[in-house]
């Protein structure tokens, strides 16, 4: 059956995550040859439109406002409710970020819909869509099909491929006006804290650091690493309490959950609750001194040795690679 699909394009620091071109991907799957309809909110941010279209969008509706230049729920939630009303759609993507998980449900407790959270992937079987999601900390994954009225699914960052970007693509860009009231917060100023460079949730590699590191300074090794294969750092629960990195970089239950081509976790046990939040990465590399460690159950390769020596060599051979 076609569909019309939105899609939110996620903009930060001026440009669209790449969480908004899989999402693309997984709406073009949905619409089953009909209408895949981009949505930018913000301000000054229709000039993204075309990105979205190149990527396989057929048009796109911006709402603008100098109100909507930061997220809040209430300016996001009355702007995205006007592209809904002015479109009529079949179904509604966005991506399973921060800003996702708090819009998407506002917007389905708006339109009285079911939501379909943290898909990373969607099948078809006997003529139903069927989105796969993982459960118990992704231990297992569930199949689910909506079977009736509006399909509506946060996408998790970093599982669903991207269509290529085709150049000759051209659509529509044009914009809806909405008016954005009685918004309960205002932000002042945005103090950022993770760390500059690739961000966590999208990067394809991520280097991450346990109680293992012993300091602050222990990071700087990971950190070198990362920086020669272009990924971002992250640490355990055990690390931020220790206070060695910032709260922004834990990956876990109840930190980030990320799903990166390479995750190499250095000095880390592999507690259950560390293990939610990234052990559906793709290639698990583990270095630990402990060979009886319960990372190396879930790691694809794993070096028994110390990180101060490992991850220097890692390093250098790394850069010979890439001379
Ligand atoms: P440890 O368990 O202390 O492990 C350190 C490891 O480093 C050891 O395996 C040791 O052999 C190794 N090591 C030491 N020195 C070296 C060296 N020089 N070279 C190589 N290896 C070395 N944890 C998370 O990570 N994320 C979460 O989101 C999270 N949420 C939680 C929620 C709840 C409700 C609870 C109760 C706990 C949560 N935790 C979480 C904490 C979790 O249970 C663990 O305590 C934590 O993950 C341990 O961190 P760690 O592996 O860095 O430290």
């Amino acid at each position: 059956m076609a569909r019309k699909v939105l899609v939110l394009g996620e903009v930060r620091d001026g440009a669209l995550r790449n969480v908004s071109f899989e999402a693309v991907a997984a709406a073009k799957k949905a619409a089953e040859g009909g209408e895949v309809v981009g949505v930018l909110i913000g301000d000054s941010i229709q000039s993204l439109g075309n990105s979205l279209i190149k990527y396989g969008a057929d048009r796109v509706v911006a709402v603008e406002d100098e109100k909507l230049k930061q997220y809040t729920s209430d300016g996001f939630t009355q702007a995205f409710m006007a592209v809904v009303e002015s479109e009529k759609p079949e179904g509604i993507f966005l991506g399973h970020t921060a800003l996702g998980k708090d819009l998407s449900p506002r917007i389905a407790s708006k339109l009285n819909s079911g939501l379909v959270s943290d898909v990373t992937d969607i099948e078809e079987s006997g003529g139903n869509l069927v989105f796969v999601r993982p459960i118990y900390s992704g231990k297992a994954f569930e199949k689910k099909i909506v079977t009736d009225g509006l399909i509506f699914a946060t996408i998790r960052p970093n599982n669903i491929t991207p269509l290529e970007k085709d150049e000759s693509r051209s659509g529509e860009v044009t914009s809806l006006s909405a008016e954005i009231k009685d918004l309960r917060t205002v932000i002042k100023e945005v103090v950022r804290k993770a760390s500059e460079g690739v961000d966590l949730s999208e990067a394809k590699v991520i280097i991450a650091g346990g109680r293992g590191v012993k300091s602050a300074d222990g990071f700087n090794p990971l950190n070198e690493l990362a920086q020669v294969l272009g990924g971002a750092v992250g640490a355990s629960r055990g690390a931020c309490d220790a206070d060695y990195c910032d709260y922004s970089l834990q990956i876990g239950q109840t930190g980030k959950v990320v799903t990166p081509d390479l995750y190499i976790a250095c000095g880390i046990s592999g507690a259950i609750q560390h293990l939610a939040g990234m052990s559906n990465s793709k290639v698990i590399v583990a270095i630990n001194k402990d060979p009886e460690a319960n990372i190396f159950k879930v790691a694809d390769y794993g070096i028994v040795g110390d990180l101060f020596e490992v991850v220097p060599m890692l390093t250098e051979e790394f850069k010979k690679l890439k001379v």
